[in-house]
């Protein structure tokens, strides 16, 4: 299901009624001829008012409805993002799903690297990351990085201990098989609250100043906030407002404005638990 890609094909039928309705006019006599309606019409007169909305004016003689502007262009999103510019299946891709049923291919797979405070990332991610950073301490926000890239290797030795820990179905809760962690792919980070560390990693990280900022801004700087308390199902991941993944500007700010909250949802990935 792609919600995005349905939402735009709902406008078509909308554009052939009122193509309709204006052909419909024209017969009648009151417009001089059926032309196709481009897809941003100029506004008629009523712009400004109730009747660029749809409704007549209430002082006027009985008009016909002048429909909304359909301009596209105006709200470009991922369906105006070409979605196969990048690969959700290549683990070198900025744009790669991995979850719990789609692991990386293959499995012990090892990215490019680079620094940004002494942590791992894959160097596309260097520089919004470091902007973004930057940004919040203009905000007087000091985010502190937790976590970056982690190998197979540390990801088979995190998730075994958390099975001897709380057992298996216990452990898929709070932490990613090897070959499934979104840090294996050098684009995530776990950024930490420097005015309440004792939250980091913790649910009441997302109530810190550091995740309250992390919340409204990520999207700003190419990041999503991958596992969020509405998309549990979809990613099979709890709530963690500290983990944000990188996807660049493009594909996460035309997310936010279509309310996209996932990159199974885009990329029509299966996520979820499959321990459940
Ligand atoms: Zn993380």
């Amino acid at each position: 299901m792609n919600p995005t890609r349905s939402a735009r094909s709902a406008t078509r039928p909308l554009a052939a009624a009122v193509l309709a309705f204006v052909c419909l006019v024209g017969l009648a006599g009151l417009v001089a001829a059926c032309a196709p309606v481009p897809a941003a019409a100029p506004p008629g007169p009523g712009i400004g008012g109730v009747a660029a909305a749809g409704r007549a004016a209430p002082d006027r003689a009985p008009t016909p409805p002048t429909p909304a502007p359909v301009d596209e262009t105006a709200h470009p999103g991922p369906t105006d993002l070409d979605l196969t510019a990048h690969s959700p299946t290549d683990p070198a891709s900025p744009w790669v799903v991995v979850n719990r049923r789609t692991p990386l291919d293959p499995a012990d797979y090892v990215p490019d690297l680079t620094t940004v405070r002494g942590y791992l990332v894959q160097p596309v991610v260097a520089a919004d990351l470091t902007a973004m950073l930057a940004a919040a301490e203009q905000d007087g926000v000091h985010l502190t990085l937790r976590s970056a890239y982690r190998s197979y290797g540390y990801q088979v030795s995190t998730y075994d201990g958390w099975v001897r820990k709380l057992g298996r179905a216990a452990a898929d809760k709070v932490s990613a098989p090897p070959g499934h962690s979104e840090h294996q792919t050098g684009l995530a980070v776990d950024l930490g609250s420097s005015t309440q560390p004792a939250c980091d990693f913790s649910p009441c990280f997302a109530g810190t100043v550091e995740g309250r900022w992390i919340a409204a801004h990520v999207t700003e700087f190419g990041f999503l906030l991958r596992y969020t308390p509405d998309v549990v199902d979809i990613t099979g991941y709890a709530p963690e407002g500290w983990h944000v993944r990188y996807v660049g500007r493009d594909l996460a700010s035309s997310m936010a404005r279509h309310a996209v909250r996932t990159l199974e949802e885009i990329f029509d990935v299966p996520g979820g638990n499959p321990g459940e």
